[in-house]
């Protein structure tokens, strides 16, 4: 058990690690987020700003789900999709981060864990902000044209949340590069042609790469036929995303 603040910050974070394994979380690690304050307030309300770093933590989605988005006229493939895809994996993020808001708490240090499920949902507009700010600022991807947090190995097949704390844990130092090159996957795939193609560039609007507006209305359009209202396809057609073989 730790003893209030003496206790070992480095230590506190390899308990947090082993938590991780422990609850099959696939990416954990820290982002310094005091430069950001602005955007993390989109997120983490005017409390935000009394946090200098976020725990950024990630699960990978199960590929044979997102795969089902194929066929997305089909209502159980849509429906196993907005649950195992979206509620559940959410719910085990939130229930994470709670763990470790209370591991952190008990160290003596400040912690806020905010909700996975963000105020804008960020696989249907381009939220300046949010945990794939911290996910980036954690070294684990760039934002890709379809304003997604895309990683590596999993794309944007992968669900963030953020932790917000002021133990002294190291940050990361990092971040990767913008890989999307001359890929159009994503602008391919929309059906609502909300996605303009354009790279992401610091400190610029999201509506520069995707028009929430069309996205929105697409989303309306499927709840007027009746149809649950799920899309994906920019984060079903990502190659990084695709490129990952289970077992
Ligand atoms: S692919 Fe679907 S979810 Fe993504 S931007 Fe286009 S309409 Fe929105
Ligand atoms: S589909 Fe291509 S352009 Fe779109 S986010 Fe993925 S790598 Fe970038």
């Amino acid at each position: 058990m730790d003893n209030g603040k003496n206790g070992m910050p480095l230590e506190l974070f390899d308990k947090i690690r082993q938590l991780a394994e422990n609850h099959a979380i696939d990416y954990i690690g820290v982002a310094g987020i005091a430069k950001y304050q602005q955007e993390i307030a989109v997120i983490g309300g005017t409390v935000a700003g009394k946090f200098p770093r976020a725990i950024s933590i990630g699960i990978v989605l199960p590929q044979s789900i997102v795969d089902l988005l194929q066929e997305r006229d089909c209502y159980e493939n849509v429906f196993q999709y907005q649950t195992h895809a979206y509620d559940v994996i959410n719910q085990r993020l939130d229930n994470f981060a709670s763990i470790v808001g209370s591991q952190i708490q008990k160290s003596g240090y400040r912690v806020m864990p905010l909700p996975a499920a963000e105020r804008i949902d960020s696989e249907r507009v381009c939220a300046s902000l949010s945990h794939k700010l911290t996910a980036r600022l954690a070294g684990f991807g760039w934002i890709g044209k379809n304003c997604l947090l895309i990683n590596p190995d999993h794309g944007p097949r992968v669900r963030w949340t953020s932790v917000l704390t002021d133990a002294p844990f190291a940050e990361n130092e990092q971040m990767l590069e913008n890989r999307c090159g001359n890929c159009t996957e994503c602008v391919k795939a929309c059906p609502a042609r909300a996605i303009k193609g354009c790279n992401y560039a610091d400190g610029e609007s999201g509506e520069e790469r995707l028009s929430v507006a069309k996205c929105e209305a697409y989303f309306e359009s499927l709840g007027q036929k009746g149809r649950l209202k799920i899309c994906g396809m920019c984060l079903y057609a990502c190659p990084y995303g695709k490129k990952f073989k289970a077992g």
